[in-house]
């Protein structure tokens, strides 16, 4: 995963997003109401086949974002991943 943080966070729209598969999906799909697990499901399987999945994924991870689906996960699944990053930035410097 990149670690150059600041540059990702100061691209106010990442141009990645012309090409993503929920572009023309209404945002309520992705930022869910409480446990949605039906809807979850339902953004997830669009995520699946996003041609930009990776690149969404990187940037809600750097940018910690805490809301929505973003590159086929929720936030509990962002969490872990950005918690096992950080940790593995830790070990490495
Ligand atoms: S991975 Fe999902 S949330 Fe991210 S751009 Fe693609 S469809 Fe949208």
């Amino acid at each position: 995963m990149t670690t150059n943080v600041a540059a990702i966070t100061e691209t106010p729209l990442p141009l990645w997003r012309n090409r993503a598969a929920c572009a023309s999906l209404p945002d309520d799909m992705f930022f869910l109401a409480g446990d949605d697990f039906a809807g979850m499901k339902r953004a997830k399987k669009v995520c699946a086949d996003c041609p930009v999945k990776d690149e969404c994924l990187e940037f809600a991870i750097l940018t910690n974002q805490s809301l929505g689906i973003w590159g086929g996960t929720t936030p509990n699944e962002r969490r872990q991943i950005r918690r096992r990053w950080l940790r593995d930035l830790r070990e490495a410097s």
